[in-house]
């Protein structure tokens, strides 16, 4: 079959938009949709200092080729944060991809080391504490986004958070009914304060599969093997493989829960949205000390927020 809008040979079938297109069409075909998602949310504007989070997996290298290339017609800042977690060869592989096509790209980045702030990598760190790997990165991760953000005075933290991912966390917050978490998964989450900073998802309306072939096709370097400590099997991989499968079946169910979710918005009970500052280090909390400065304080014996902060902050002053 030929591709819809063009004389060459037809190489991927959009089952949702019953479209064939060639690879030229498709690669267009992806830009627009993520910049038609930036501006119907109104995530990015002109002048803005935009930090994306760059694991090196295929959907934050996607997103950190799509929000390079769209600085031509936006115009904003462009950052790039890389978490080491030092866990063994896969956060070598990572880091050094991440590094090597940022530079490519000509954009500045940041690294934070755990082990230089903690003096541990994250399997010592998870081992020490005695608790899944899984649940300290996540703590680690969220505070270290917020934190860099925060110091690097951006104006919203973009991550490559996929459709796909998308309908899984909806999903799983309504089995737990916590209608109230169903709200932080819109494409933008509004700042509070200096406490917490803003955050997008330019990719909310991309499948994941699409994410996957424009890498593909556009030839980008992407980090192919998963981290150790990924499971299939936990809920949230379990629901994700579910939604392919019914999405297989029922094609463009997926991206209109999405839209109908955010058509509903409102009618979902709002959350709290005051925090308070942790007393260590300054950042979000829920109560008198955050997570982060927390876990660390059972693992050093000291709370590490603020000196997390310090570091950070001279990470960026050395970008000048
Ligand atoms: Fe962190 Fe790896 Fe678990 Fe992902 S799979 S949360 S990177 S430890
Ligand atoms: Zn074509
Ligand atoms: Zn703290």
């Amino acid at each position: 079959m030929k591709c819809r809008y063009c004389s060459r040979k037809g190489e991927v079938f959009i089952p949702y938009a019953r479209l064939t297109l060639c690879r030229e069409h498709f690669i267009e075909f992806v830009q627009k949709k993520v910049l038609r998602t930036i501006k119907r949310y109104n995530l990015i504007k002109s002048r803005d200092k935009i930090l994306i989070a760059v694991s090196g997996g295929k959907d934050s290298i996607t997103l950190l080729q799509l929000l390079s290339e769209m600085r031509k017609i936006i115009h904003y800042d462009l950052y790039v944060l890389h978490i080491d977690l030092g866990i063994g060869e896969y956060s070598k592989s990572s880091r050094t991809l991440v590094e090597s096509y940022t530079r490519q790209l000509g954009l500045p980045i940041i690294i934070v080391e755990l082990k230089k702030i903690l003096g541990y990598t994250l399997p010592e760190i998870a081992k020490k504490l005695k608790r899944p790997p899984c649940s300290v990165c996540g703590i680690i991760k969220r505070y270290l986004f917020n934190a860099t953000a925060i110091e690097l005075n951006a104006t919203a933290l973009a991550t490559g958070h996929n459709l796909d991912d998308i309908a899984t966390f909806i999903l799983k917050e309504f089995f737990a009914q916590n209608l109230t978490g169903i709200w932080k998964l819109q494409p933008y989450n509004e700042p509070y304060k200096d406490i917490v900073a803003a955050r997008i998802k330019p990719l909310y309306e991309t499948y994941e599969e699409e994410a996957r072939k424009y890498a593909e096709y556009m030839k980008l370097p992407y980090i192919q093997e998963k981290c150790p400590y990924y499971k299939p099997t936990t809920l949230d991989n379990v629901l994700k493989q579910k939604i392919k499968e019914i999405e297989e079946k029922f094609p463009g169910i997926t991206i209109g829960l999405i839209r109908r979710f955010m058509k509903n918005i409102e009618k979902y009970p709002k959350p709290e949205t005051s925090f308070s500052k942790c007393r260590i280090c300054g950042l979000a909390s829920n109560g008198e000390k955050c997570s982060y400065c927390k876990l660390t304080e059972k693992l050093l014996g000291e709370p590490m927020g603020h000196k997390t902060r310090e570091y950070i902050k001279s990470l960026i002053e050395e970008l000048g």
